[in-house]
């Protein structure tokens, strides 16, 4: 388990570039948090960090994204936020299977949404408002 205090937007950013060498492809990564925790914010930072930027598809709006990395190992990732689901059945149509891949990182907020078994995360970030702008940032 390993810790980061975000004192605001532009930190969280930084911890990201930090976590992505932590990361590997096949990863799944889960981001558990309240709204406005800083878990889209954090993403941006981890694709920014991961020599992304270009979103390659958005096959279902703005529920998964997709981008492609110049990593050593992390070539894709995958963007999903699962806040309007209700179950594994709905998540289903996703087809996240197809995108589980040596080469490609998962990454996915409201991991609440779904069953465990569903997701089957590698590794979890948990955000917590402290106060203000303040965030505290676990890795699991
Ligand atoms: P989530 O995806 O968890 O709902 P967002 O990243 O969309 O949260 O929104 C977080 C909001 O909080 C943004 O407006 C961001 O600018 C703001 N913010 C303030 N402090 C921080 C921080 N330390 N880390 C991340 N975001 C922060
Ligand atoms: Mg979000």
């Amino acid at each position: 388990m390993k810790t980061w205090i975000s004192k605001n937007a532009e930190e969280t950013a930084l911890i990201a570039r930090e976590i992505a060498d932590l990361l590997h492809g096949g990863d799944v990564l889960e981001l558990e948090g309240d709204l406005g925790a800083g878990k889209t914010t954090f993403t941006k930072g981890l694709v920014a960090a991961l020599g992304g930027g270009a979103r390659v598809k958005s096959p279902t709006f703005t529920v998964m994204n997709e981008y492609e990395a110049t990593h050593v190992d992390i070539k894709r990732v995958v963007h999903i936020d699962f806040y309007r689901f209700n179950d594994d059945l709905e998540a289903m149509a996703l087809a996240l299977e197809d995108e589980r891949r040596a080469d490609t990182l998962i990454v996915a907020e409201w991991p609440s949404k779904v069953s465990a078994d569903f997701l089957r995360p590698t590794k979890t970030l948990r955000f917590e408002h402290l106060r203000g702008d303040e965030r505290r940032i676990t890795l699991s």
